[in-house]
This record gives structure tokens, sequence and C-alpha cells, in this order.
């Protein structure tokens, strides 16, 4: 848009989100591309005005980062887009991700004063605004890349390149830090990259974001599993403070009969199968994947309906998603869900998998099925699923994905027990408001290593926790600012 030509900030009264075109459902079963397009200048100016400003600022309390959310809605009112951008980029260098993969629903726009009943509107669409600035930056190669202060002559280690660790990593090398990111893998972006579909998180988008870390100055080491490649102490000996932010990589399974049949996968092997190692592009990449007629999927988050929606488009006969709770309780993301069934998965709620069929020769014929019917409410709050008596369901398919859950990956914490966790769930344990380990003063954790599996935002907001204290840790020995 024309300099001359911006619009002036004035109020857009319309109860409802401006709408973000899609790819159709029958069209994009057959491609990897992404689903939502994105908003033009015009639908994101007149997005943006829908803000109304208000003095309270309920969005901002329910970022996990703080973004100051009526700064940029406004400034992308007015058309003033770079402005915008650089106003997120204060609190928020991952705008392009966090505006596709955030679920505002549950946090700023949850918050936001639209959205109360007697107001009868949908609240701002803060994340598809978000994911147009980011975009926009990209597209017009814009700079806003943080300048950093003098350097302090101390050294960082994070250990993990996901969305915590690259917040601290930014943050800390903002302060003049000299900051080294070591990665299990040989591409950066934790769950963003091996996890989520090319479908909903385009790669390119996030090898952009990662590219502006290394032009502020932060080195990556990757192929460099911390705990078999060098031990955690040694790395505490070479830095003056080490973030770990390790994620919760490891699947859990069911411990039902048949999960070690051959076309069992773990949801985390699977998505990174196709995901990190193209396999839905096989044999142009190394990496195969099973040819899938029939498939279950078990398990109704995030992780459950990228399964499910990636597998669809490996082009099975029939993908069913299977959850032994109702609806209610699907834990995944309402988009993800809604884009699910209009891919045409098929949910089988109220099943809970009992075994997997083995077909003779060692490979998955089939999974059997309890049907179940909702209890009273359990420690969660959830209303218990309870057995229905002798109601079992044989599906017939040859692979079966577990979706269940996952917890820390115990490789880097093996050979250093005195490092204090949590003896059920593993998790490190930490001071809450300064993620520093309550082992050593000189280690912070962060992200799913300490919550269990979460979301991208909060693993954001405790790398920014983690790298204010350590930046204290740093200069004054304590965490407390100076
Ligand atoms: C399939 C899937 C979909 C999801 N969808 C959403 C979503 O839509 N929205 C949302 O908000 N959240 C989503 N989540 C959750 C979100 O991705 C995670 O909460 C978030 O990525 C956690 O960030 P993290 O930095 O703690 O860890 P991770 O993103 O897991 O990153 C940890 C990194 O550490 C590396 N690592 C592990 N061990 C070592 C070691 N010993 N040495 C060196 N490196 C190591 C790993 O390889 C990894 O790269 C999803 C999760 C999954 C699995």
């Amino acid at each position: 848009m024309a300099e001359n030509s911006k619009p002036s900030y004035k109020f857009n009264k319309s109860k409802t989100k401006v709408p973000m075109r899609e790819q159709k459902p029958e069209e994009r079963i057959f491609n990897f591309e992404e689903v939502p397009l994105g908003y033009t200048e015009q639908e994101a100016t007149c997005e943006g005005q829908r803000c109304i400003q208000c003095k309270d600022k309920p969005c901002v309390s329910g970022c996990p980062v703080g973004v100051d959310i009526p700064a940029f809605m406004r400034l992308v009112g007015e058309g003033q887009y770079e402005d915008a951008l650089r106003k997120i980029k204060e609190t928020n260098f991952l705008p392009a991700i966090c505006g596709r993969v955030c679920p505002q629903e549950d946090q700023c726009e949850l918050a936001c004063n639209l959205n109360k009943p007697q107001q009868e509107r949908q609240p701002g669409g803060v994340g598809r605004v978000e994911r147009f600035l980011g975009d926009y930056a990209m597209e017009h190669g814009l700079n806003v890349t943080p300048k950093c202060d003098p350097p302090t002559g101390k050294k960082v280690a994070i250990i993990g390149s996901g969305p915590a660790g690259l917040t601290a990593a930014s943050d800390l090398c903002q302060r003049g830090h000299d900051v080294t990111v070591f990665e299990a893998l040989h591409k950066p972006g934790g769950v963003l990259f091996y996890g989520i579909p090319e479908f909903r998180m385009p790669k390119a988008i996030l090898v952009k974001e990662i590219d502006g870390l290394r032009q502020m100055g932060v080195k990556f080491v990757m192929n460099y599993p911390v705990g078999k490649a060098e031990p955690l102490k040694s790395i505490r000996d070479r830095f003056d403070a080490t973030f770990i932010a390790t994620g919760a990589g490891l699947p859990w399974f069911l411990n039902i009969p048949g999960e070690n049949l051959n076309g069992v996968y773990s949801a985390n092997e699977f998505l990174t199968r196709v995901n990190l190692m193209g396999a839905w592009r096989f044999p142009e990449t190394d990496t195969p994947v099973k040819e899938i007629k029939r498939i279950a999927v078990i398990g109704a988050g995030n992780t459950a309906m990228d399964s499910a929606r990636t597998s669809k488009r490996l082009r099975p006969k029939k993908v069913y998603l299977i959850y032994r709770r109702s609806r209610l309780e699907m834990p995944a993301r309402a988009e993800e869900i809604h884009h699910a069934e209009e891919e045409g998965i098929e949910f089988n709620l109220l099943h809970a998998p009992l075994r997997i069929i083995d077909d003779g020769t060692g490979a998955v014929c089939g999974i059997e099925c309890q049907e179940m019917e909702l209890g009273e409410p359990d420690a969660s709050g959830r209303r218990r699923p309870v057995p229905i008596e002798g109601k079992t369901k044989i599906f017939e398919v040859d692979t079966v994905v577990i979706a269940t859950g996952q917890g820390p990956n115990p490789l880097l914490t093996a050979d250093v027990p005195e490092l204090k966790r949590d003896a059920r769930k593993g998790t490190i344990i930490v001071d809450e408001k300064t993620m520093q380990s309550v082992t050593w003063p000189d280690v912070f954790a962060g992200g799913d290593i300490v919550t269990g599996g979460a979301t991208v935002i909060l693993a954001m907001g405790a790398g920014r926790l983690a790298a204010n204290a350590m930046h204290s840790f740093l200069m004054t020995g304590s965490t407390q600012p100076a």
C-alpha cells in the first residue's frame, strides 16, 4: 500500500472476524500445502480495526509472552505494517509461527473484551493479524532483527532448539551474551519442524525466522544430542550458564497387546518420518513410510489431529480417529478438529483400544476397541470414560498411530541423577519464577521438559522467564534483577 494511501484508524464494528481464505478440503487432501491462506493487506487492516483499543488490555495478560496486542492491532489498522511488526517483535520474535499455531482461542482471544456474552461478537482476530505481519515481513524482506547489547563475555549453552530454546537464545543474545544452541536433530525448531506438518506450519517460514537468530549471532551446533555427544556436566564446565529446553519427545504407548507389530507407529516416529525426513516425497527422499490402506490414529490432541490429517494426504482408503472420551474432552484446537472433519477423518469417540490384531505374519490387520460411556468426573475434572460391558468393536486397519502423549526423553539426564526431576513424570524441577534448577544454580530449564507436553507459546514464555533470570545470574550471581 502506497505511503500516502494508508488508511487512518477507524473502528470496524463488524461482529465477526474477517474470514480467512482456505484451500478447499477436496483439493487439500491431495497436497501438503498450507490450508489457511492468510490475509491480504486490506483484510488485515479491516481486522486490525476491529480491536476496540480498550484500556485494561486483558488480551496482553492472556498472552504468555505479554505481546502489546492493542498496539500492533492499531498500527495494522492504520496500515503501518512495518511499525506493527517492530512492536510485535519487541516481545515475540516468531509472529509468523505463533500466528499459525498458538491456541489464541484459549489465551489472548479468550480474554478479549469483544468476546463477552453481552457483546455478541467474535474476539479480535489476533492470531490472523499476527500471522499476516510475520508473512508480510518475509514477503517484503523487512529486516527487523533486534540490536544486541555490547558483549558481556559470558557464554551460555542452550540445549534444544524448540520454541523454548529459541526464545531464550534470542533474549540472551540481545543482552550481549555469547549463545550456543545444541540440537540433537539435523534441523532446528523442535516440534515446529519435526512434528507440526507442512500444511499447518510451512518449514520455509521456520527456516527464515531461525535465520534471524543466526544473523543476531546465535551459534547452532546440530546433530549433537547432549548426554550422548557430550555429558551435561562437561557442558556446564564449558559455559557460564545452561538452559535445558529438550522438550517432551519420548512417546507414551498404551501397553496393550500387539503394540510391537509391524505397522504400529508412535505419532512422533510417524510425523518425524513424514515432516522432517520428507517421506511423503519418497523415493525423492531417503526415508519411506509404510503404504497405508486403512489407518487408526489413537488420541484426540493436536498430535493426533496432525497424524490423522498427515496420513490422509498419503491417500489411504480410510482414516479412523479413535478416542476414549467424548467430543467435549478432545484436547486439540477447535480449528484442527474442524479441519480434520472437513477432510473426511472418521471420528470414533468413546472407544478405547484393547488390542492390536496380528495378521499371522507379525503385521497389523486390525484393532479391537472397547465401547465406552461417560461416568463421574475424574481427577482432571473431565468425565471418566467407563466401559460398556460386552460391547467391543474391531476396526480393520493395516496401520496404527499412537498419539496419546509424550514425556521427557531421559537421554540428557541419564548420567546426572542428581539433577532433580519429578519421580513419576521425569520433568525437571525448577523454581517457577526463575526456571532455575533446584539442584544447580547455573542450570535453568523450561518448556515441555518442565511442564510435560504443553503449547508453543507457553514454551516461549518459559524461555523468556529463564532468559531474564539467567541474565541477572550471569551479571550479578543472583537470579534477582539488580
Ligand atoms: C504433533 C504436535 C503438534 C502440536 N501442535 C501444537 C499447536 O498447534 N499449537 C501449540 O501451541 N502447541 C502444539 N504442540 C505442542 C508444542 O509444539 C510444544 O509444547 C512445544 O514445541 C514445546 O517446546 P519446547 O521448546 O519445550 O520443546 P520441543 O519443541 O520439543 O523442542 C525440543 C528440542 O530439543 C531437542 N533435544 C531433545 N533432547 C536433546 C538432547 N539431549 N540434546 C540436544 N537436543 C535435544 C529436540 O530434538 C527438539 O528439537 C504440538 C506438539 C506436537 C508433538
